[in-house]
């Protein structure tokens, strides 16, 4: 383990200095050099060609062009920016398509897998899971009569998903494995490739949340036989607060699944106003009503940034800078108090860290109000440091870490209450 890693400033300096990708935080509006920002896995930082694009669309697509705009770039977003995420994820240009949020896209896939799966009785998924996710799962089944029912394996230490008990769960019952591929809190990440494997082997189908993962992990899910996926755009894309989310769906599986919201934007020929709903070819009729065209045009940018980047050179740096982490966290965190509530091994491991304190709100709060530290807090008491590695440098880790330090033996935490704010 890297308990090596030295622990002086001059060492994130010096590798902010080696960091080839460390420049595109340039790209990024940074107002307050003093604030250290540690949720762009909540909300994405503003890119400053977003901010250019937005005024572009607002004052001449729709302030000059008005109507006519739907034939000159609009109606065709969807699937444009879709096409843009699909390399992002190693998927197939169409394969992918950005619209509702992740929730809504996650309930219309949950219902068109379970259906054409309905003579098996059990949804599976864990309890690590975003319980948005589990909300709609349960909405699903109850949608579709409530033959099939969730069923909800444990982690055993809050930090770990259930690999091994889910793959033994998995047989001819199982209609849909549901899980988010990297976990909200600990950022535990399954084997897509395994579990994908093990469900196929069985006839079931699985349907992946990519939120914590897309942007950030080095994804194939063409090569891993990926069914379905969803994922967030404002998190590690940077799309913007309600950015629409991405829905995949295997080119293979298109024709076979029914919308459940079907509307005349995933049908056949929408401007043919037919009375009768007849669904397009293809991923855009998985598409339900007219799509949020300020939202998909800001969240372009960010993605094309991220394209530029590579996306596996993202992934080496937020392998490198959770490592970093880690290692001050093991040095400095672990003897004032603070747990590690990640996984330890790199491989299973997303891009933020969790750490856990008997006062991790009050600390939270401290870190917030006093420190200009702006990280998240999940209960019980996780502290998630979200690394964005297009912005996060090795100086802002080390800074939060200094900070954390001081909120703890200075004791700046104990003026706050243990009860939280809305918004956590
Ligand atoms: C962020 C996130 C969501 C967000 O869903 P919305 O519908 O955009 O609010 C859903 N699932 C997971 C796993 C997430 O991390």
């Amino acid at each position: 383990m890297p308990t090596a890693i030295p622990t002086d400033k001059a060492y994130a300096w010096e590798q902010d200095a080696h960091d080839n990708l460390a420049p595109l935080r340039g790209e990024f509006v940074v107002d307050d050099p003093n604030l250290i920002y540690l949720d762009g896995n909540s909300l994405g930082r503003l890119c400053l060609r977003t901010a250019n694009r937005t005024r572009e669309v607002v004052e001449r697509e729709w302030g000059q062009r008005l109507i006519r705009a739907w034939n000159e770039g609009w109606f065709d977003l969807p699937a444009r920016i879709g096409a843009k995420i699909a390399q992002l994820i190693g998927a197939g240009a169409e394969e992918v398509v950005v619209a509702d949020s992740t929730s809504v896209s996650l309930f219309k896939l949950a219902v068109a897998a379970l259906d054409v799966q309905a003579n098996r009785p059990t949804i599976l998924t864990d309890d690590l899971n975003f319980p948005s996710d589990l909300y709609v799962l349960q909405g699903a089944a109850d949608h579709l009569g409530n033959a099939q029912q969730v069923r909800i394996l444990p982690s055993s230490d809050g930090i770990h998903g259930p690999s091994d008990a889910l793959m033994a769960a998995i047989d001819e019952n199982t209609a849909l494995v549901a899980l988010s591929l990297t976990t909200f809190k600990s950022a535990f990440t399954y084997d897509m490739a395994a579990i994908t494997r093990k469900a196929h082997e069985h006839g079931a189908l699985v349907l992946w949340d990519l939120s914590h993962a897309a942007g950030v992990l080095s994804l194939d899910l063409n090569a891993a036989g990926a069914d379905l996926a969803v994922g967030c755009t404002y998190k590690y894309l940077n799309g913007g607060p309600g950015a629409p989310a991405f829905l995949f769906v295997r080119r293979g599986l298109q024709g076979k699944l029914r919308n459940p919201i079907p509307g005349w934007f995933g049908q056949h020929k929408p401007f043919d106003f037919d009375l009768v709903y007849r669904p397009a070819i293809g991923i855009g009729r998985f598409l339900t009503g007219t799509p949020p065209i300020l939202s998909l045009a800001a969240m372009e940018p960010g993605i094309d940034l991220l394209l530029e980047a590579r996306i596996d050179a993202v992934r080496a740096k937020s392998l490198q800078q959770t490592e970093y982490l880690i290692s001050l966290w093991e040095q400095i965190l672990a003897p004032l108090g603070f747990t590690l509530n990640s996984p330890r091994n790199g491989a299973l491991r997303g891009s933020h860290v969790s750490l856990g304190h008997e006062d991790g709100l009050r600390i939270d709060r401290a870190l917030i109000e006093e420190m200009q530290v702006l990280p998240d807090f999940r209960y019980p008491d996780n502290i998630r440091l979200g690394i964005a590695p297009l912005y996060t440098s090795f100086a802002d880790i080390w800074e939060a870490v200094d900070r954390l330090r001081l909120v703890v033996t200075q004791r700046l935490f104990e003026k706050y209450p243990a009860k939280p704010p809305a918004v956590t």
